[in-house]
């Protein structure tokens, strides 16, 4: 057998082995592992929070807040940093919580939405994207998605993440109307700020990825937060993940067809089968309970 034909073969050889054998998977294959993304809101109000997670390891993707103190100086640092950058998109909460310079409000009109929008794309250099900043209001109002989504598909070359702070969020469904491309967040890593409850919430993630070959998680530039991804990211070959910025997984989900492995099946399912945690026996509660903790 030729080296190219053995080579080809050894995806599906590696896969058939558990993830925790002492041979680390070879670099090919780590590009067939399921996929996870990972967005941190809320960044440009602390410098030093921001500076923290900015130095978090591999393809994080950073949300920056319009028109805040430290957003232009932080985005360029991520920038510079080959990491992501997105504007987090403040939108109208139904507790109408203070949403701060930028924001997008049900008493707008269009031109107004449009603008605000506008202005806040030009704050926040090297922006790729946009995820909405609280928005449990606005983001179930067909009318004002349809305004905002118009406009993010004109300017082009812009995704769009839907935080789903509401179960009844249009967002990402409108979205794709407009043509623009679109994913959900499936996991919030810290409603609850405690070390053991982000862990808990970080490894949901793991194992939604492993079942679907991706999943997309938010968090925020807390302590708690980042000491847990300090402890997790440099150690996802262990859990038989790999890190991708959100256009990475947008594009995949847009364009890329699934995958089949040798031996038939689609490569998630293979995964999900043979993966470090072995078979999901245990039903594993995905979705936060709706507005149970605004999670904005
Ligand atoms: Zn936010």
């Amino acid at each position: 057998m030729g080296s190219r034909a053995l080579a080809a073969l050894l995806p599906a050889l590696v896969l058939s082995v558990s993830v925790r054998a002492d041979t680390p998977p070879v670099v090919a294959v780590r590009q067939d592992l399921p996929v996870i993304a990972l967005i941190i809101d809320d960044m440009g109000e602390s410098r030093p929070a921001g500076q923290r997670a900015i130095d978090l390891p591999g393809a994080v993707t950073y949300s920056f807040l319009p028109h805040r103190t430290h957003a232009v100086q932080l985005a360029e640092l991520a920038h510079a940093r080959n990491k992501e950058v997105v504007l987090h998109l403040p939108m109208e909460s139904i507790n109408h919580r203070a949403l701060g310079a930028g924001a997008i409000t049900s008493k707008m009109s269009e031109q107004e939405v449009i603008a605000t929008l506008r202005d806040d794309l030009a704050a926040v250099p090297y922006v790729t994207g946009i995820n909405n900043h609280m928005g449990s209001l606005l983001t179930r109002h067909p009318v004002y998605m349809q305004w905002v989504m118009r406009e993010i598909g004109q300017i082009g070359n812009l995704f769009f993440v839907d935080s789903r702070t509401t179960s009844g969020s249009v967002a990402y469904e409108v979205a794709a109307q407009f043509g623009v491309p679109n994913l959900e967040r499936d996991i919030f890593l810290d409603n609850e700020r405690s070390e053991q409850e982000i862990a808990a919430r970080f490894e949901q993630l793991v194992a939604k990825a492993r079942q679907r070959g991706a999943a997309l998680a938010i968090g925020h530039p807390y302590p708690e937060t980042l000491a847990v991804l300090e402890r997790y990211l440099p150690r996802l070959d262990e859990y038989g993940v790999r890190l991708v910025t959100v256009s990475e997984m947008v594009s995949r989900q847009n364009v890329a067809p699934p995958v089949r492995m040798a031996g038939g099946g689609v490569a998630g399912e293979v995964r999900q089968r043979r993966g470090p945690a072995g078979p999901v026996t245990t039903p594993v509660l995905f979705h936060q309970p709706p507005e149970s903790k605004p999670p904005e």
